[in-house]
């Protein structure tokens, strides 16, 4: 229902345009953002482009503060089947086939960012990626749901 809220596709369209999602792989940026719930509705709130290894959590509060956050999206600028640098347990960079939906290292920040934020489980995340969107919390993969892009 969130993501159904134009003010919030217009943000995930931004935030997918961000990614430069049809460069060359260097040079296309996995773009971060909260989903924040405002007076009138929703809205995502930009926080900048991540390394394959993703996103390190210490990033500026939303003007609504942080009992407005509802989740944070990424972007995937891959499609599926295609090979990127992946970032492994070490945080090391290797080679791998993009398999979609979130890495593993995207549950732990579903996790983590849950537990900075006070809440009682995981935050919510969604990806966006070349094929579609998924939207997932913590590390239990029965929860994924599937989202169509709806056009863009
Ligand atoms: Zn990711």
């Amino acid at each position: 229902v969130v993501l159904d809220d134009p003010v919030v596709r217009a943000g995930l369209d931004q935030l997918w345009r961000n990614s430069s999602p049809d460069a060359n792989l260097a040079q296309r940026h996995e773009q971060f953002g909260w989903i924040v719930r405002t007076a009138t509705g929703y809205r995502i709130q930009p926080l900048g482009a991540g390394s394959f290894c993703g996103f390190d959590g210490a990033v500026s509060s939303p003007v609504e503060g942080n009992d407005a956050i509802v989740g944070f999206i990424h972007t995937h600028p891959y499609s599926i089947g295609e090979t990127i640098l992946a970032c492994d347990a070490n945080m090391q960079l290797s080679p791998a086939v993009y398999q979609g939906g979130p890495s593993d290292i995207d549950r732990v920040t579903s996790v983590n960012l849950g537990t900075q934020l006070g809440r009682s489980g995981p935050l919510p995340g969604v990806v966006i990626d070349k094929n579609g969107m998924t939207v997932y919390a913590g590390t239990q993969k029965t929860m994924d749901v599937a989202e169509p892009r709806c056009g863009y």
